[in-house]
C-alpha cells in the first residue's frame, strides 16, 4: 500500500496536437501536420525528465481541431484508471491548443477537484528550430509535482490556467492562452511554481461525478447542442433550420442552443424571436457573450438563461453534459 504522501509517480498521456507536430522545414511554424510524434519521443526530448518515475501512454494522435467524444472517452477511461492508482500523484496530458479549453472543461466536469490533471501543448511543432513544447512539458511536470496543484489546469508559456477560465486568445504567439478577468493561477519560473492566488478547485458542477463519467463512456454521441452567434443583420433562419431538421430526422434533434450574444448577452431581435420558438418547442437556450473579456452580468431583463460566466464553447459543453446526465 502506497501512502498518499509518498505517491510520486506521474503519468503522461499523449493525444496529439502541434506539440507532436512535424513540418518539412524547421522554419515552418504553420505548415506542419499535427499529431505525428509519439508522446514517448516528446518526453525524451526533455532531459530534465530523465530518471523521474513516469509512465507514458499514447491515448490518441489527433489534431485537436478534430477533437470529440471518441477521444474524450478514451482519455477519460485512462485518466480514471490512473487516478485510482495510489502510487500516481498526478497526470499530464499533451494536447493540441485549438480545443484545449474544451477538453480541460470536460475533464474538470468529470474529475473535478482531486489529483492534478495538467494539460499542456505547444504553438510550434516538435520539428521547429526552437520548439516550445519541451519547455511547456517540463513546466507541466513542475506544476504536477507542486504541492498547490489540484484539479484540472492548463500549462502554456510559463503560465498556469484554471480549466473554467482558460481560453485560447492568439492564433500564433507562444503565449496563446488567457484566463480573462480571473488571471492565471500561477506562473512557472525556472521550474519553480509561483502561485498568484489559491488554487481552489472549481466547484463541482451539477453534472459532475462518477455517474456522469459512466454516461459519457457509454454514450454514442453527446446530446446535440448547437452554438449560434448574434451579430448585426442576424436572423432566425439557422434556428428554424435546426428545428425543421429535428422534426424530420429524430437522430438530429437539437436539444439545446447556446447563443453567443453581443455585449452583455444582448441578442438581435430577429434571432431572439426564433430562439423563443425553439424554447417553446422544448429546446434549452443558454446565453453567453461573444466578448473576449467579462461575463454576462445577470439582470431581470435577460431573455434567456445565462451561462454563469462560461464562454460560448464551454457553455455548449456544460449544457450537453447536463442533458447527458439528466
Ligand atoms: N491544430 C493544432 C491542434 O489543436 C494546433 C495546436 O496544437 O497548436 O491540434
Amino acid at each position: 500500500m502506497v501512502d498518499a504522501n509518498q505517491a510520486r509517480r506521474l503519468v503522461i498521456l499523449g493525444t496529439g496536437g502541434t506539440i507532436a507536430g512535424r513540418a518539412a522545414q524547421a522554419s515552418d511554424h504553420v505548415g506542419y501536420v499535427a499529431g505525428q510524434v509519439g508522446v514517448g519521443e516528446l518526453v525524451q526530448a526533455v532531459p530534465a525528465l530523465a530518471g523521474l518515475p513516469l509512465d507514458v501512454e499514447q491515448v490518441a494522435q489527433v489534431d485537436s481541431k478534430d477533437m470529440g467524444l471518441p477521444v474524450w472517452q478514451a482519455l477519460a477511461r485512462r485518466i480514471a484508471v490512473h487516478l485510482e492508482r495510489p502510487e500516481v500523484s498526478a497526470l499530464i496530458v499533451t494536447h493540441g491548443t485549438d480545443t484545449l479549453e474544451e477538453t480541460a472543461f470536460v475533464l474538470q466536469q468529470l474529475f473535478g477537484p482531486g489529483k492534478p490533471v495538467v494539460l499542456t501543448c505547444a504553438m510550434r511543432p516538435a520539428s521547429a528550430l526552437v520548439p516550445d513544447g519541451p519547455q511547456n512539458l517540463s513546466d507541466a511536470v513542475a506544476v504536477a509535482r507542486h504541492t498547490d496543484a489540484c484539479g484540472v489546469v492548463v500549462v502554456c508559456a510559463g503560465q498556469v490556467h484554471g480549466a473554467l477560465e482558460v481560453v485560447k486568445v492568439h492564433t500564433y504567439q507562444l503565449d496563446a492562452f488567457d484566463s480573462g478577468d480571473a488571471g492565471p493561477l500561477a506562473c512557472v519560473e525556472d521550474g519553480q511554481v509561483r502561485s498568484f492566488r489559491p488554487w481552489s478547485p472549481a466547484p463541482a458542477g451539477p453534472t459532475h461525478g462518477t455517474s456522469l463519467l459512466a454516461r459519457l463512456l457509454a454514450a454514442s454521441a453527446l446530446p446535440r447542442v448547437e452554438l449560434i452567434t448574434s451579430h448585426a443583420d442576424a436572423g432566425g433562419g439557422l434556428v428554424r433550420a435546426l428545428l425543421a431538421q429535428g422534426a424530420s430526422d429524430a437522430d438530429r434533434v437539437v436539444r439545446g442552443i447556446v447563443v453567443a450574444g453581443t455585449g452583455n448577452g444582448t441578442v438581435h431581435q430577429a434571432l431572439a424571436e426564433a430562439l423563443d420558438e425553439a424554447e417553446a418547442r422544448g429546446v434549452r437556450v443558454v446565453l453567453a457573450s461573444r466578448c473576449a473579456r467579462g461575463r454576462v452580468v445577470p439582470h431581470p431583463g435577460l431573455r434567456f438563461a445565462d451561462s454563469a460566466g462560461l464562454s460560448p464553447v464551454k457553455a455548449r459543453l456544460a449544457l450537453a453534459l447536463e442533458l447527458l446526465a439528466a
